[in-house]
Parts: C-alpha cells; sequence; structure tokens
C-alpha cells in the first residue's frame, strides 16, 4: 500500500489565515512546477464561511504553487502522521504571480527595496498566544508555575519548532493567564514571514496533540490580556553590515533606518489597516497595554507603535547588529506577508523622500495632555477597522502600493468584517476570532 502521508500546500491569504489542500507524499513530485489550482475568489474568504464581493465571480483560478525551500516535516509523537507542509506562491497560469499572492507581494517589496538601496531586511516576529482548556487556571504572570503546569506542550512544542528549524530562541510564560510567547531569531527577507506562518501551525498542532487550544488572536476574550505580534527589522548591507546603527543620531539610527523610519511613521494609519485588520484588533489596540494606541516612536518606549530597541552589545564593532527597529501594533490577524511588504512599501517612501527622524518620545503617550500630544505631533491610531480603512483609503501613496484589484478585494473582504461585527458583542467576535485565529 502506498504510503498515505500527505504534503500540506499551505498559502497565506488577504486575512492572514493559512489555507491549505494536501496531496499524497508520492504526487508531491508532479506538483512542483504547476501547483494545485485555487479559485480566484477563494482569496475573498473571510476568516469564516463568508465570500465577499469580488472582481472575479466564479472564473478562473491561480496555482497554488510550492517553494520547495520552504517544506518542513515535522514528527511529533511515534504513530501520529507528520506535520509536512510547503508554502507557495499563488501564480497565474502563465507562471508570472498572480497580483493577489501576499507572499509575492511582499518579495517584490524586498526586491525593489534591494535594486533601489542595495539593502537587505532581516525579520524576526514574537509570536503570543493564549493557550485553553485543561489546567489553565489562574497562575501568576511570567511564573514558573505557568509553564511547569504546561510542561508536556511546551516540550513538545519546543521539540518541533527546532525540528521546524524557524531558529527559536525563546518560549515563555507571558503576563495573561494562559498566555505564552515564542519568539525566533532574525531571518532575511521572505523567510522572515515565513517563519510566521510555520512557527504558528506547529504551535497549534503541539496544542492540538496536548488537548488544548492555542489562538493568536490580538484578544481571544474581552477580558484577556491582547496577543500581539511586534515585528522587528534591520537594514543590512550587500557586505552583511547593519546599517541602521549609529551611535550618534536620532535614537541611535542611522541616517537610511531614520528615512525607512519616518516613512513607516508617515503612513501607520493606513498600515493599521494591513498589520491589524481585524474587527478584533481594535479591542487590543489601545494605550495602557503595551500595544501602542498612538503613533509615537521612541527609545525602548513600549507605549510607542514604533520602538527603537539599542543593542545590548558593548563592543562598537559588533554593536549594530542586534540593533533592530520594533513594529508593535501588528497581530496575528494580519498577513505576514502583506503586513511586512507595507512596511516595506512605506520605509522605502522614507527612504526616496529622505524624510527626517519622528521625534522622539520617551514618554507615555497616553499621560500627555491633547495640547502636549499636538505639539510634539503625536496622533491617534485609528479606533476600529473602518476607521481604519478610511485612513487607508485616504493615503493614496499607501493604496498605490496594491494594485486596483487587490485594494478591491482587500477592502471588501476587511468592510464584511466590519460590518458582520458592528452589531454583535465583544464576547461573541471575540469568541470567532479566538478559534479562526
Ligand atoms: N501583549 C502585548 C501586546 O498586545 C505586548 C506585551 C509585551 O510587550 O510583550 O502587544
Ligand atoms: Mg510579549
Amino acid at each position: 500500500m502506498a504510503s498515505g502521508e500527505l504534503i500540506l500546500l499551505i498559502w497565506n491569504d488577504l486575512v492572514g489565515l493559512s489555507r491549505t489542500r494536501g496531496v499524497p507524499v508520492s504526487q508531491y513530485e508532479r506538483r512542483m512546477d504547476h501547483g494545485l489550482g485555487w479559485a480566484l475568489a477563494g482569496q475573498s474568504l473571510t476568516p469564516f464561511e463568508d465570500i465577499a464581493p469580488n472582481p472575479w465571480g466564479p472564473l478562473d483560478e491561480v496555482r497554488q504553487t510550492p517553494d520547495d525551500s520552504t517544506r518542513r516535516r515535522v514528527e511529533f509523537f511515534d504513530g501520529l502522521p507528520p506535520l509536512h507542509m510547503v508554502l507557495c506562491n499563488s501564480m497565474n497560469t502563465d507562471g508570472t504571480p498572480w497580483e493577489c499572492c501576499t507572499r509575492s507581494f511582499m518579495q517584490q517589496a524586498l526586491d525593489d527595496l534591494e535594486a533601489e538601496t542595495g539593502l537587505s531586511l532581516h525579520i524576526a516576529y514574537e509570536n503570543e498566544f493564549l493557550l485553553s482548556g485543561e489546567g489553565m487556571e489562574w497562575a501568576a504572570p511570567f511564573s514558573i508555575d505557568s509553564i511547569r503546569r504546561v510542561a508536556p506542550f511546551a516540550d513538545l512544542c519546543t521539540s518541533a519548532l527546532l525540528a521546524a528549524d524557524v531558529g527559536l530562541e525563546t518560549f515563555e510564560p507571558e503576563y495573561g493567564v494562559g498566555q505564552y510567547e515564542v519568539s525566533c531569531g532574525p531571518a532575511v527577507g521572505i523567510s522572515g514571514a515565513d517563519r510566521v506562518v510555520i512557527t504558528r501551525e506547529v504551535i497549534r498542532e503541539a496544542a492540538r496533540q496536548c488537548d488544548i487550544q492555542a489562538s493568536f488572536s490580538p484578544k481571544p476574550a474581552p477580558e484577556a490580556v491582547g496577543n500581539g505580534c511586534h515585528l522587528h527589522l534591520s537594514l543590512w548591507d550587500k557586505n552583511h553590515r547593519p546599517v541602521g546603527f549609529d551611535p550618534d543620531g536620532p535614537g541611535q539610527m542611522g541616517p537610511i533606518a531614520a528615512q525607512f523610519v519616518a516613512g513607516v511613521h508617515r503612513h501607520l494609519a493606513a498600515l493599521t489597516a494591513i498589520a491589524a485588520p481585524s474587527p478584533v484588533s481594535y479591542l487590543r489596540l489601545g494605550p495602557h497595554h503595551w500595544s501602542c494606541g498612538y503613533d509615537a516612536v521612541g527609545v525602548q518606549n513600549r507605549e510607542a507603535a514604533i520602538r527603537i530597541c539599542p543593542s545590548p552589545d558593548k563592543n562598537p564593532e559588533t554593536r549594530g547588529n542586534a540593533f533592530n527597529i520594533e513594529i508593535r501594533s501588528t497581530d496575528a490577524t494580519a498577513s505576514p506577508y502583506l503586513a511586512i511588504g507595507a512596511m516595506i512599501r512605506a520605509g522605502l517612501e522614507g527612504i526616496r523622500g529622505k524624510l527626517p527622524a519622528p521625534t522622539m518620545i520617551d514618554e507615555d503617550p497616553a499621560d500627555m495632555t491633547d495640547a502636549r500630544r499636538a505639539e510634539l505631533g503625536i496622533n491617534e491610531l485609528p479606533g476600529s477597522l473602518g476607521a481604519a480603512l478610511d485612513a487607508f483609503h485616504a493615503d493614496t501613496v499607501a493604496t498605490g502600493w496594491f494594485t486596483p484589484t487587490m485594494v478591491e478585494a482587500y477592502t471588501a473582504v476587511k468592510r464584511l468584517e466590519a460590518a458582520t461585527y458592528e452589531a454583535s458583542t465583544p464576547e461573541h467576535m471575540c469568541e470567532r476570532y479566538g478559534h479562526a485565529y
């Protein structure tokens, strides 16, 4: 009998969910060139069972085509079928990338960054999540108790993440009840986002095998602590040297990093529609949760949307290696490809326009008066998905990073999500998104 093992062909869509179709291992080879067909309208699925109005209707399909370099085969227990998966690009039948392929969108942004500046991007993501199920009663935040009560899960998850080669650095308890965090080291370019997709699926599988559930939703319950996905970026030159750090620059940023940050800062309201793109995202974003409610930039400021992370290294030769910029508004309902791709586009605008560094804020913006915030140029981030989409559409530079078809499809699916949950209770909305993500 042929092996029943499946390889899951995975693509991460406009709503940041990893969708899949499986093929028998024995047939993978012949799927490598042209992948599997997928109806275009499938890109307009909400996280639930609805398909938003879309430009395609019942016509046409893309080929979900594996990038074999991303393939991972992770064994969990003896006798349990391994999690065997490969990430795909959505290609037109003529072999060009589909305009609504999230992975190709990010790759194109990376290519443009490199073509125009000679720079590459090192990317690391933090993954906060909540576990629910047996044994998730109250434990002190960050306590040994909270990690030891899930020791079998933590151990299984760690082994699986090491096997998946995602650069696992830490597995730790977080502030909330049942909340944990997995951090991975930086990876270059597209693999920085691939890692996020793989890491989440491995964590979910480890939880599943331990009869608990992992949710990365930004707010799994109205009273729960929010889950963020802070995004860390640094710019490197062709000789593998970091260019972001300058001890004498604003916030210790070199000129290029300062321009990049200024670009992201300028477009932050529009970027919120991509980086915090669900109705439930706005139960998380806000002051006094370390998740940011204002578009401030500051050194080591956890209430700023953009935190400059200085290097702990004292050696002047290597000090710039760990220096990076953290974007804190991002959550797991965003496609990492879309969120990072859009951040690159915004940063590139800053570099092109040689924008000056934003003012460095070393206080909690929520504690300032309106007048003081206005004086420092600090604005509130959009307070709802609808407001974020309005800000996106008002920023024609930002909409210009996408093709008109992509803007139309993305807006329609996000407006449908906003409308669906407009009148619902926070409990219901949190429950639905908690299951989906
Ligand atoms: N949970 C917080 C958030 O939603 C972040 C806490 C931290 O800084 O680790 O972003
Ligand atoms: Mg954290």
